[in-house]
């Protein structure tokens, strides 16, 4: 059985890190693949760096060198360091061109994602040369030499599963069967013109999905730097504790609305496969951690976590059509992505539709739809709400269990604004006003989860 390992920006981002990386995967027999991210902070400098109106100095290229070398110097030998310098020095100067031809206004939406990913292209060659030096036979892969696939618009790719399947039988499972830990580029795969296509801020940790999903791994785990998911945020609960097993619909659904432990992604290719995914800290190596798999025991609790989702906005759109028109509930909609956002919960009546949306896309949203043409009477926005995301096994068939909950919300009195209950199993979203939010969430934990 092969097993992934995905570490994350912070896990390859320092001296420290990297030592404990290399003890975790020596510590594992299995036969393995890792992914990793770039290490913290490179992203954005790429990031940042196009949006430099001079483009890149000498000094940005020395400072990424510096960055990848010297982190590992203490670990490796002068001539594994040396030949490690050599290839990082390749793959700058590969960067270098791609800087350039960003300049060349019609060159910006294909280089924009290429370079974005470079982060991964050097952070997985300092990896599988470090792990070599210390015996470890490995091999670095580029999304493009393992054959990762993508599909979408720039920014926000989405893996072709079946045609990666496909490609890593010919890449990436020969050499694993040889023996080798093949460290592979997390953030991108390639479209069908073989053009990089990343997966949005923090998608590594989906690129390790995907990777698992292609190699029919039975577990893959992510190294981050925290030990897993959490039954609330420790900062508003300080009771909170690491919740040993999830189901992974709980999981992605707790991903998605705030608890910010891994990319929301990354539960659909591991749940295709019944993958068990394993959430574990870096610099606690021994802890426990998360362990993500069908699992629907929750014991006598109610919930098994609760996450906010601040700085969102509801709109609400009235209209005596919304009931007779079914399509123009879909073309409302439609403004919400056409403005690159997400509705985090939606709710319909007679003649309105109310949707929550970031703060930050509100107005603009109201303005597609003021100028849509459509059947609209009124559009309004409600400022500075959150939305909390209570989740527990097999929610939607405990009868009362919403009546508990909102019962608490009501004895701190927060006014629920939205409620969205009954689309998923698992979890009873609501809004409430912000300043009301780390009250209910600390009620909730007290009366339903516990100390
Ligand atoms: N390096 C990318 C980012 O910072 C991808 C990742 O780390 O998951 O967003
Ligand atoms: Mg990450």
């Amino acid at each position: 059985m092969i097993k992934v390992m995905k570490f994350g920006g912070t896990s390859v981002g320092s001296e420290r890190a990297l030592r404990n990386l290399v003890s975790v995967v020596k510590g594992d027999e299995a036969r393995k693949a890792l992914v990793v991210s770039a290490m913290s902070g490179v992203t954005n400098s790429l990031i940042g760096l196009m949006k430099e109106e001079q483009g890149a100095s000498d000094a940005f290229f020395d400072e990424l060198l510096w960055k990848h070398t010297s982190a590992v110097r203490p670990m490796m030998g002068e001539d594994a360091l040396g030949d490690l310098e050599a290839k990082l020095k390749v793959r700058i100067a590969g960067l270098r061109q791609a800087v350039d031809r960003y300049q060349e206004p019609s060159a910006r939406v294909i280089m924009h994602d290429a370079i974005s990913s470079w982060g991964e292209r050097l952070s997985s060659l300092m990896i599988a040369s470090l792990l070599k030096s210390d015996g470890v036979d490995s091999l670095a892969m580029t999304s493009e030499e393992a054959g990762i696939v993508a599909i979408g618009a720039p920014g926000n790719g989405t893996a072709d599963l079946e045609a990666t399947s496909r490609n890593f039988k010919r890449s990436v499972v020969p050499q694993i069967e040889a023996g080798k830990t093949v460290v592979i580029t997390g953030y991108y795969g390639c479209d069908s013109e073989g053009r990089p296509l990343t997966f949005g801020r923090g998608g590594s940790d989906y690129s390790g999905s995907v990777v698992a999903y292609s190699l029919n791994a039975s577990t893959l785990e992510i190294w981050t730097d925290v030990n897993g998911f959490m039954t609330a945020d420790p900062r508003v609960v300080p009771a909170a504790r690491t919740i040993r097993e999830m189901d992974y619909g709980e999981a992605a659904e707790l991903a998605f609305f705030g608890a910010k432990v891994l990319h929301p992604r990354t539960i659909e290719p591991a749940r295709k496969k019944r993958i068990l995914v394993k959430v574990k800290n870096t610099f606690d190596p021994a802890a426990e951690g998360t362990s993500i798999r069908d699992s629907k025991k929750n014991g006598d609790r109610l919930l098994k976590s609760v996450a906010v989702k601040s700085d969102l906005a509801v709109v609400k759109v009235y209209s005596s059509e919304i009931v007779y028109n079914p399509g123009l509930v879909m073309h409302l909609l439609a403004t919400v992505s056409e403005n690159g956002s997400a509705a985090y919960a939606i709710s319909t009546s007679l003649s309105t539709l109310a949707f929550a949306v970031p703060s930050s896309s509100a107005r603009s949203i109201c303005e597609r739809i003021r100028h849509s043409g459509e059947e609209v009477e009124k559009v309004t926005v409600k400022e500075n709400v959150s939305l909390i995301c209570a989740v527990g096994d097999d929610l939607i068939n405990r009868t009362g269990a919403s009546a508990m909950v909102f019962h608490e919300a009501a004895e701190v009195e927060a006014n629920i604004e939205m409620i969205s209950e009954g689309a998923s199993d698992v979890a009873l979203n609501f809004v409430v006003p912000s300043d009301k939010a780390n009250d209910v969430v600390r009620r909730l934990h007290s009366k339903f989860i516990g100390a």
